[in-house]
């Protein structure tokens, strides 16, 4: 697509970075094909194509209104589109960009900016969040109802109970000092306070492999929220800090960074490219994304044969956006399952969004409502016990609403 940056941003990094993702667009339209937006509003402007468009007159320095910001805002960064392009066209850099941009030349209303302002606080401290949610918890029943069903009455469900936890018990503290094989593990943001037997359930499993996962305390949130709320240099720091509480480990010899939670784990493949102009990070940002594998990819090289045999269920896979497109993992976790004994129910529309997308459900909860019901719909068609997912955010959000429990998929490994 010929472009002609205006001059605010002609020579700038960002700006050629945006130019050769336009240029490499050849607006053929395929990739409105698989936008879960464009499936529900049929709007040009609210698929990939129409956003690119927008993205492009921005660049090019025509008028920047509330209306193009609402075209922008209404994408999930689910990256299906990318998926889809037969040109290779790297959307998810793009939006980013154009993220940026559009808080610059169309600034927010004040309700809006404080909200997001809000968000950005409050889910990326799990004291604060667990705090949050706690008195949430307590209140639940007076909350409004958009507001409610963000509040799970308890843990979002996840298999054996954390109590249970191997690290805790004398047997198991005898175990891990066995083990051979050290990896880390990212606690998260949300993931402790919503659903704390995730990662207990990872570490029971790899320590039945002979791996000792451990978690580097000063470490927290990946960026993700920052990063999709348009505040870079916020993100920035959240990836410098982690690095940081990573580095001792990783100069230890730890052998991987695990991710239990598929949108962290597409941020943290990325820290190289996001600090790879800053002198004091770049080689170790890149390290760090070079050592981060998803819990999934961990597993698929090892003898599961040497855990005990799981009960086998039913299970219906919902494959995060995040997994499927971001870090391009498909079928893994599904082929994991099915090593371990279980049943994979065929899942009609499984390369769309839950409509769950970070703080999406929050700030469009139409639209994300819309998502869910859609693939409940498909999740539950088939009549599973379960339905398994691999991110917290999708777990949480689809868990509101499912007639049937929805798991992490480490925790029909453990067992
Ligand atoms: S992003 Fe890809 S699929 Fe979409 S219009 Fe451009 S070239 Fe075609
Ligand atoms: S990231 Fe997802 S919602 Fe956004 S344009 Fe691409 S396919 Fe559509």
């Amino acid at each position: 697509m010929q472009t002609n940056l205006a001059d605010f941003i002609r020579d700038t990094e960002q700006g050629q970075e945006a130019e050769a993702i336009l240029r490499s667009c050849v607006h053929c339209g395929f990739c409105n094909a698989t936008c879960p937006t464009y499936q529900l509003l049929g709007d040009e402007l609210d698929g990939p194509r129409g956003r690119i468009y927008l993205m492009k007159q921005m660049l090019e320095g025509q008028p920047v209104t509330a209306v193009t910001r609402e075209h922008l805002d209404r994408c999930l960064t689910c990256r299906n589109c990318e998926t889809t392009c037969p040109s290779g066209v790297q959307y998810g850099r793009l939006i980013d960009i154009g993220r940026e941009l559009v808080e610059r030349l169309s600034p927010r209303p004040t309700a809006e900016r404080l909200l997001r302002a809000g968000l950005r606080k409050g889910l990326q401290s799990p004291a604060l969040f667990g705090s949050l949610l706690k008195l949430g918890q307590s209140v639940r029943g007076l909350l409004p109802s958009a507001l409610r069903e963000h509040v799970p009455t308890s843990n979002v469900a996840g298999g054996r109970a954390v109590q249970s936890d191997i690290q805790d018990s004398p047997d198991a503290r005898e175990a891990t000092a066995t083990l051979t094989r050290h990896m880390l593990v990212l606690e998260g943001c949300v993931q402790p306070a919503m659903a704390p037997e995730t990662n207990a359930a990872a570490r029971r499993v790899l320590a039945r492999l002979g791996i000792d996962l451990v978690a580097a305390p000063t470490a927290g949130c990946c960026g993700a929220i920052d990063q999709h709320l348009a505040a870079p240099d916020a993100a920035n720091t959240a990836m410098r800090r982690n690095i940081d509480a990573w580095w001792p480990h990783i100069e230890a010899g730890c052998e991987a960074i695990v991710m239990t939670a598929s949108g962290c784990g597409s941020t943290v493949k990325e820290y190289g490219y996001h600090l790879r102009h800053d002198p004091a990070y770049a080689e170790k940002a890149a390290r760090v994304s070079t050592l981060t594998r998803d819990l999934a990819e961990v597993l698929r090289d090892e003898d599961l044969s040497v855990l005990p045999a799981a009960p086998p269920r039913r299970i219906a896979f919902h494959p995060p956006c995040s997994l499927q497109h971001g870090q391009k993992l498909r079928g893994v976790i599904e082929n994991i399952l099915t090593r371990a004994g279980h049943e994979l129910l065929p899942v009609d529309e499984a390369h769309l969004c839950c409509g769950s997308a970070g703080t999406y459900a929050l700030l469009q909860p139409e639209l994300s409502g819309q998502l869910r019901a859609r693939k409940l719909s498909n999740l539950q068609a088939r009549g599973p016990e379960l339905i398994a997912s691999a991110n917290i955010g999708c777990q949480s959000h689809l868990a509101a609403a499912s007639a049937v429990p929805v798991v992490h998929w480490i925790s029909l490994l453990d067992c």
